[in-house]
């Protein structure tokens, strides 16, 4: 799904990452690491085609991300569901509209999607909420609002940026638990959190693979969590 070859990546000083090289195989679920800083959120950027990396081969969906044009990207960028760390809506828009937004932006029909909308805010438990606006929501409901939101197209794989970061620990559990059911639904699972104790606790419910990064590098991560 996607393949790094000694891919490296600078903001155009010193690499803040290096020589990475890593495969995500259709249906594994993985965890990325990292103390704040360490280049996680960049590397997500650059595994749905946000960034291009400087150094090596980015491969997505068997793509080469540098042999494609903006559209190109665009086009592979609709089968990865990215759950942003700062997520960001519109505050005047109610929570349905803000979970349609990528299908009003891409020039969808959200008619279309009318039945997998309903359904994916009763999956993350929003059903309640639906017309609620983005101001009246506590940090887990955003969260689940962004998850959904990245879900709306039906992506294969799903990239998730710290999505425990503002909610407590029970919602962190209910956040997990959806992120495992989709896993067991056939999707690939990326998430980027520097909890370590939710990483303790997803092993009792999925197979994960821990990555790390540490001195500009990823690595796996042995069991000593
Ligand atoms: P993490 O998600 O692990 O906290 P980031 O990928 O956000 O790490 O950032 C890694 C480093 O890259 C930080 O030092 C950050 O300041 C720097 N950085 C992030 N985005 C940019 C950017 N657009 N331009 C320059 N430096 C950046
Ligand atoms: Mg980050």
């Amino acid at each position: 799904m996607i393949e790094l070859d000694e891919v490296a990546y600078s903001y155009g000083g010193d690499a803040l990452l290096t020589a990475m090289s890593l495969s995500l195989a259709p249906g594994s679920f993985h965890f990325l690491t990292g103390p704040s800083g360490s280049g996680k959120t960049t590397f997500l950027k650059l595994c749905y085609g946000a960034l291009v990396p400087t150094e090596g081969q980015l491969r997505l969906f068997d793509t080469d991300i540098r042999d494609l044009n903006r559209d190109g990207i665009a086009h592979l960028r609709r089968r990865v569901g990215v759950v942003h760390q700062d997520c960001q809506f519109l505050d005047h828009l109610p929570v349905t509209e803000n979970i349609a937004l990528p299908l009003t932006v891409s020039g969808q029909s959200v008619a279309e999607h009318g039945g997998n909308l309903g359904e994916l805010i009763s999956w993350v438990g929003l059903g309640a909420r639906a017309q609620a606006l983005p101001p009246e929501l506590s940090g887990g409901e955003r969260q689940r609002v962004a998850l959904a939101r990245a879900l709306i197209q039906s992506p294969d794989i799903v990239l998730a940026d710290e999505p425990t970061g503002n909610v407590d620990w029970e919602m962190s559990q209910r956040l997990l638990r959806l992120l495992v059911e989709l896993n067991r639904m056939g999707k690939t699972i990326l998430i980027a959190t520097h909890d370590l104790s939710l990483i303790r606790a997803a092993k009792a419910h999925v197979q994960a693979r821990v990555l790390r990064i540490s001195d500009q590098r990823l690595k796996l991560a042995g069991a000593d969590l």
